[in-house]
């Protein structure tokens, strides 16, 4: 245990985000750097319970009390051997996970909880720093290959499993460039690229084979991937969309937020769809809302709103919701304390019921009404209709899984049994396996939108079910089955 008394001596403590008025004006993260002496007093509060309820809440199982142990003792370099243990990425998590992990921790039941995500992300960043992530390839080689569709963080955690353990791995992208959403859903303000390049620098020299700009199902056949390899794992996300079918809906300007956040990753400067000088909403409360919402700051909008048609969220963790569970509270993202400071608002309980054009075409304004729900549906409360201006409408109501493209059509045909599940998902078995022998599928292909967290830990064991598969036993580690459920 690090320091018997630390969670009595010291509270919690994050870094604090750059002020608003300066960060707006760039797309560099948006924290502070924290000293190493406040790192090591927020390492000290963990109290190395007998049962780390953490070790449950992370989808990872990441060893949290050992590396809070090893910062506190100053040994950073067997905290990043310990947490690279469970973790093909820890860059990524630390920055951008919703720490399940927190909501689990102990003290957490009448206390703040353990900084545990910021720990993560300062041990590796110096793991980083110190050039101790070195790649690490393959002692031997087993002559077998294996083809990754998708490269976002379920392919990639599975890719490096699978060339570590000896396979020749080719990962396939449709997109221009590697990371799936970490490259162009999320926000570099949330992430900067960075440190997804020098993952990427570390897998090319460990011997993936990345080939971008191809569309697996259309460039080439999915029968014909099967027969040129000897396994498939299928990560390629739930891109499929959910929209909002009203009135005004086709006008110019009213965009999903996956056809708006792309552009703005690919070019900062100049996005071929820019805020600059529109009234914008945002519909959608949740994380891909909020992105949107930092980058139409950025981007130089005259005003943003952001439209929730659930009531707002509790402060504090309602008794339905207990612990060690995730609870769904109100949150101040980054980009919500940017919206009020530039008197922008976050509208609760509100439904779009039409766009409305300009003499152009181009969406000009928007009509919501408040309703009351959700139990028993979402109603209309009369005679509150209203029309709020909006020359640039983002759409970030969540997907519905995995797109029925040529990909997945193309192997259900192939299929023995049920290709997809009863949430149109990808259907596995408890090895990861498909309907079709040797192909396998992780992340948000099989388990519908998630998290990152949820994505590696999905990819790392999906690899642990390929090796095993290839070569009759395995040695990887198996972090979650597919049947899980999120927790968040
Ligand atoms: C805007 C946004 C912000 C988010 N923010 C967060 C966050 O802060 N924290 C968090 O934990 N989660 C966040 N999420 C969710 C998280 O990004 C996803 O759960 C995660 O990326 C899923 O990983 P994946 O590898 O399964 O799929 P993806 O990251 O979606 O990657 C799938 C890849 O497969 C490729 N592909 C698909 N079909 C083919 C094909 N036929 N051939 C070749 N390539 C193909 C796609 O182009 C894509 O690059 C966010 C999601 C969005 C949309
Ligand atoms: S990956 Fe997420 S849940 Fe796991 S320790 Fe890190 S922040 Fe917590």
């Amino acid at each position: 245990m690090a320091d018997p008394k630390g969670f009595l001596t010291h509270d919690r403590e994050l870094p604090a985000r750059r002020p608003v008025d300066v960060r707006i004006r760039d797309w560099r993260e948006v924290y502070e750097d924290f000293p190493k002496p406040a790192l090591t007093k927020q390492a000290a509060r963990c109290m190395d319970c007998g049962i780390p309820f953490c070790h449950n809440g992370c989808p990872l199982g990441n060893l949290i009390p050992e590396w809070n142990d090893l910062v506190y003792r100053d040994d950073w370099r067997e905290a990043a051997e310990r947490l690279h243990a469970t973790n093909n990425f820890p860059e990524f998590t630390g920055r951008l996970c919703p720490a399940p992990c927190e909501a689990a921790c102990v003290l957490g039941i009448n206390a703040d909880p353990v900084s545990i995500k910021r720990v993560e992300v300062e041990i590796i960043d110096r793991a980083f720093a110190e050039g101790w992530v070195a790649p690490r390839p393959p002692e031997r080689k087993t002559g077998k290959r294996v083809a990754v569709v998708g490269s976002g963080p379920a392919g990639l955690a599975a890719a490096q499993q699978l060339t570590r353990a000896g396979h020749d791995v080719v990962v396939f992208e449709r997109a221009d460039r590697i990371g799936g959403l970490l490259r162009y859903g999320i926000p570099e303000f949330k992430m900067e690229k960075r440190h997804l390049d020098r993952r990427l620098a570390q897998m090319e020299a460990e011997g993936t084979e990345f080939r971008t700009g191809v569309n697996v199902g259309v460039d080439v056949p999915a029968a014909r991937l099967r027969e040129e390899f000897d396994a498939i794992v299928l990560a390629g996300g739930a891109t499929a969309w959910r929209d909002l079918p009203v009135p005004g809906r086709e006008l110019k300007g009213v965009y999903q937020a996956m056809e708006y956040l792309p552009p703005a990753n690919r070019d900062l400067a100049a996005s071929p769809i820019s805020a600059e000088g529109k009234h914008v909403v945002v519909i959608g409360g949740g994380d891909t809302g909020a992105d949107c919402v930092g980058t139409a700051i950025r981007q130089g909008a005259a005003s943003v709103t952001q439209l929730e048609i659930m009531p707002r969220p509790p402060a504090d963790r309602p008794g339905s919701q207990p612990w060690p569970t995730y609870p769904m509270l109100f949150k101040m993202e980054s980009a919500h304390e940017e919206l009020e400071a530039g008197g922008g608002a976050r509208v609760y309980a509100a439904s779009t019921t039409e766009f409305l054009a300009d003499e152009h075409g181009n969406v000009r304004a928007l009509r919501l009404v408040d309703v009351e729900g959700p139990a028993a549906g979402f109603r209309p409360i009369p005679g509150s209709e209203r029309e709020i201006p909006a020359e640039l409408v983002t759409l970030a109501m969540g997907f519905v899984g995995p797109e029925r493209g040529p990909l997945l059509t193309g192997l259900a045909s192939l299929a023995s049994r049920d290709f997809f599940d009863a949430r149109g998902n990808v259907a596995r078995s408890v090895s990861y396996e498909t309907a079709v022998e040797g192909v396998f599928a992780a992340g948000d292909m099989g388990r519908g939108q998630s998290l990152i967290v949820w994505a590696i830990a999905e990819g790392r064991s999906a690899a642990a079910a390929v090796d095993e598969y290839l070569s009759g036993r395995t040695a990887l580690p198996v972090a979650v089955p597919p049947t899980a459920r999120p927790l968040v």
